[in-house]
């Protein structure tokens, strides 16, 4: 159930416009966002289609030659590998037929009382073709719709039953709508190519379109677009906070993204420069851990002074190391992804970045690796605080009790990971660096601290609900 996801919308006023490849592309650039499936639904105007498939988007939609999928509005998907849940009925979008049309949603995010609102829907007689918290979205839509008729008064109604993270887009009949939750933890953006109005979790969907980004879908903000674009508010009786979530900057967004008006490379370039401010180190050259650290390196190198080099390179077509099912693979997994350049490395004193900890498990593998391969010192620089609780807003993190940093001091990972020094980014630091005030942002991996209510039972819930492996 968790959904760490990318989504996106196109919609075209030329209703002879055929825009299912320009959603294949924006979810192409979104690709990091989720790997296990993708899905798109189109409707032209009569019927609405829908194809969906497990794999990579080029898999799915037999590299972009697109057949049957013929519309002028359409939102797409793409899921993120979690265990268990691995299946085709999984993927989303999800859609149904109903007494008024035909809806298809797309949800990034997760919605942390989905269990309960399930088991409610089940007691009135539905029956769940899917473990997704989309079906659960998209039942509750079609049930108030059907009382409403209006898609606005639905949103805000259903909107109040939600508690947790979501970015939606909705394709209603012909009408494609978008949605951010009142607090904005998962990000969406507006964005546009000529006349085509485009939505995507990411700007990076709209610049491979060749379009442009206009700005954030703002927290609580329902978008309903047909051949005007029309904004309307989430009701809520008390105003919701802001909390973006921090992750998608230290890791999860492409760095090439704009999200929330905030430039995901420029972010990661002063955590760099941050992180060399705040632990210098007698070090000859700083290192990346490819790819995800790549620009933090460049800022700690600029900022320091000490020359930027390559010590590992990344096999590019090995998926992410965390997505391996145990741990003894996930260890493998880092020489299958990494491989060290001895001659870079041979009685060198290194500064190695990582963007994140998560279990330790990458990290130590990574140090053995370069130890193997003759390294002097390794002074381990880490672009985030320590990991201290889990995600429960759509990030597969891990268990609490797996987060390295939950039970052990920061001495102790040290010693843990075999590194001469170990730095990790402040809580204050690293908001300051994304430039978005404290009490605007989620930071509940970090604080043990969340913007929303969490279930009475977290350890049924964690146990409950697929986490990463
Ligand atoms: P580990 O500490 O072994 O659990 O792995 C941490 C590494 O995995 C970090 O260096 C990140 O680059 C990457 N990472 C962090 N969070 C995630 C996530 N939610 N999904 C996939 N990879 C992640």
């Amino acid at each position: 159930m968790q959904d760490k996801c990318g989504i996106a919308g196109v919609y075209s006023h030329s209703k002879s416009d055929k825009i299912s490849r320009a959603i294949y592309y924006e979810l192409y650039a979104l690709q990091h966002r989720g790997q296990e499936s993708a899905g798109i639904s189109v409707h032209d105007g009569n019927e609405m289609s829908t194809y969906r498939g497990m794999g990579l988007v080029c898999e799915v939609f037999n590299n972009g030659n697109i057949k049957g999928l013929d519309g002028h509005v359409g939102i797409g998907h793409v899921r993120y590998s979690t265990t268990g849940k691995s299946k085709i009925e999984n993927s989303q979008p999800f859609f149904e037929e109903f007494d008024y049309g035909t809806i298809a949603v797309a949800h990034n995010g997760d919605i942390i009382n989905s269990m309960e609102l399930r088991e409610e829907l089940k007691q009135q007689g539905y029956e769940f073709k899917s473990s997704t918290d989309s079906e659960v979205i998209c039942r509750l839509l079609t049930k108030e719709y059907t009382r409403t008729g209006d898609i606005v008064k639905t949103i805000q109604k259903v909107s109040k039953r939600l508690t947790g993270s979501y970015a939606l887009v909705i394709l209603l009949n012909n009408e494609l709508i978008a949605v951010r939750d009142p607090m904005g933890i998962k990000p969406l953006s507006l964005g546009k190519k000529d006349d085509i109005t485009l939505i995507g979790s990411e700007s990076v969907a709209f610049d491979v379109l060749g379009g442009e980004y206009i700005r954030p879908v703002e927290p609580g903000e329902i978008l309903v677009i047909n051949d005007e674009i029309k904004s309307f508010k989430m009701e809520n009786s008390v105003k919701p906070r802001r909390a973006h979530c921090v992750f998608e900057y230290v890791y999860f967004a492409r760095p090439d993204s704009i999200l929330d008006d905030r430039s995901v490379y420029e972010v990661r370039l002063n955590i760099g420069r941050s992180l060399s401010r705040e632990y210098s180190a007698d070090a000859e050259v700083v290192m990346p851990v490819p790819d995800s650290a790549i620009t933090a390196s460049i800022g700690y190198s600029r900022e320091s002074g000490l020359p930027y080099g390559e010590g590992l390179i990344k096999n590019r077509y090995v998926g992410r190391t965390f997505i391996m099912p145990n741990q003894e693979e996930r260890e493998n997994s880092v020489r299958l992804k990494m491989n060290p350049v001895k001659s870079e490395l041979e009685s060198k004193k290194i500064v190695l970045i990582d963007d994140s900890i998560v279990r330790g498990t990458t990290s130590k593998a990574t140090v053995d690796v370069l130890k193997e391969a003759g390294v002097k010192e390794i002074h381990l620089r880490i672009g985030c605080p320590p990991i201290i609780s889990p995600c429960y807003y759509g990030i597969a993190m891990a268990t609490k009790k797996e987060l390295v940093a939950s039970n052990k001091e920061i001495e102790e990972i040290r010693e843990y990971l075999g590194v001469d020094s170990l730095g990790y980014l402040s809580v204050e630091s690293l908001v300051e660096c994304i430039g978005i005030s404290k009490d605007k942002l989620c930071i509940g991996c970090l604080t043990g601290e969340y913007p929303t209510e969490l279930p009475a039972d977290i350890e049924e819930y964690e146990a409950e609900r697929c986490t990463c492996p």
